[in-house]
């Protein structure tokens, strides 16, 4: 059997939808079908799930949430209506502005666009509807329950019907609705494929899976028609945004292959998700991805490296602050530590450094901002000669100043840091360097 989840352009409109009707009934394996909310149907359009968020802040801003809920009603009804449906969708939307109104928190309403996709779903295909807060569990902190979610969810193993859940949510023990981080349905699609030990979790979206690098940077960049679970983690978790970078968590498990398929081009074979690429014919490397926005706090002292206990004291600080580290490259009187600077917000800079100060006394340090970093990324590297000469060569020939180097013992990455200036001249640089 197999999950197929699809995405929010899949979602979007009456045609896409259709689309995903032929490709389900194009295999009679496609029975678990995990959706997304509706999504935008032309690049000014806005998400169901963004409206929603919206008609939340609306209610806390006006006491009423109808300006919204007119909009997303409308976009229902129609969805309902152009299917050819026999759904009252006014009903549903009836109930979920009156919930929306008593909730606390927005992730109720963030959920309803998922929600009522599934209960559209269902009637297309002819599928049960199972909602996802009856299988998907969080713990009273906050965390999401893998093993209480995984006995529920193996429960609609072998169902011979066909079933639709909602992606993105479940709930906590109080019943209160609680929501994955953006993107989640990914994680959903993952979660159903363990519970029911599928043979692949194929998850539907509107590219053909994953090219090399970004193509807003590189014209026509390679596709990856292979990678491992590795590599899919190190490249999500650097900004290659095909997929959530949790889904891997749940199949690595059984190891249950992922395959990124296209919607709209329901023949290309995608991308596939392994455990391992062993015996494939893959390249050094596998794909070239980045981010901008990094902090980096330096640090000198002389004679650091015997001084038991440096790394530790300086780590705890950060630690103090709520600050999650991203790499830390260290020499023998210094040490870099390189953060997103999405945790420096509201943070006071200058009272952090007095604190490092206190705890290490260094003889110099500095806080710069606006690092991109880029992860070159392959388990072709290993034991591969050249390649860093490679990457450091097309750098320098693209007069680049390489500012941090960190590369991890296992040799699947080697991350550099670049000033956010370089970031395109450098992914361009690097991609050249390896695949032209
Ligand atoms: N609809 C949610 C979002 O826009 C979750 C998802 O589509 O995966 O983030």
């Amino acid at each position: 059997m197999k999950v197929c989840k699809f995405g929010g352009t899949s979602m979007a409109s009456a045609q896409s939808i259709l689309n995903v009707k032929s490709i389900i009934e194009s295999d009679s394996e496609r029975k678990y079908v995990v959706v997304s909310a509706p999504g935008k149907r032309f690049s000014s359009d806005i998400k169901i799930t963004d409206m929603l968020y919206g008609a939340y802040e609306e209610k806390v801003e006006t006491g009423s949430c109808r300006y919204k809920m007119a909009i997303i009603r409308e976009r229902f009804v129609n969805l309902a209506k152009d299917l050819n449906l026999d759904i009252d969708m006014n009903k549903y939307i009836d109930e979920v502005e009156e919930n929306i109104l008593k909730s606390t928190s927005p992730d109720y309403a963030a959920s309803r666009g998922e929600y009522l996709s599934a209960v559209i779903m269902s009637a297309v295909l002819g599928y049960d509807m199972v909602d996802a807060g009856d299988v998907i569990k969080f713990k009273h902190d906050g965390t999401f329950d893998s093993e209480l979610t995984n006995d529920l969810v193996s429960k609609y193993k072998g169902t011979s019907k066909g079933i639709v859940f909602p992606g993105f949510y479940g709930r906590m023990p109080d019943k209160s609705i609680k929501t994955f981080t953006r993107g989640g349905s990914d994680f959903t699609g993952a979660i159903i494929a363990r519970g029911v030990k599928a043979k692949v979790y194929e998850n539907w979206t509107d590219v053909n899976g994953f090219l090399v690098t970004d193509p807003r940077l590189v014209d026509n960049p390679c596709h990856i028609e292979v990678l491992s679970y590795e590599e899919l983690r190190e490249l999500s978790y650097m900004g290659a945004g095909v997929l959530h970078p949790d889904s891997i968590f749940p199949v690595q498990i059984d190891k249950i292959p992922i395959n990124i398929r296209n919607t709209f081009e329901p023949n290309h074979k995608g991308t596939f998700i392994l455990h391992s690429t062993q015996g494939y014919n893959i390249p050094k490397v596998t794909g070239i991805a980045g981010r901008k926005g990094n902090t980096t706090i330096s640090l000198k002292k002389a004679m650091m490296n015997s001084e038991i206990g440096f790394c530790r004291k300086v780590l705890s600080v950060l630690e103090r602050n709520g600050l999650s580290v991203e790499h830390v490259p260290t020499g023998i009187d210094t040490m870099s530590i390189v953060l997103s600077d999405k945790g420096f917000k509201g943070l006071d800079e200058n009272k952090l450094v007095d604190d490092i100060r206190g705890a290490v006394n260094p003889d110099h340090i500095e806080v710069t901002h606006s690092l991109a970093l880029i992860a070159v990324v392959g388990h072709g590297m290993a034991n591969s000669r050249g390649v860093a000469a490679t990457l450091f060569t097309a750098l320098y020939k693209a007069g680049v100043n390489v500012r941090m180097i960190d590369q991890g013992s296992s040799e699947l990455n080697i991350i550099v840091g670049v000033e956010e200036k370089d970031y395109n001249a450098s992914i361009k640089a690097i991609y050249n360097a390896f695949f032209n």
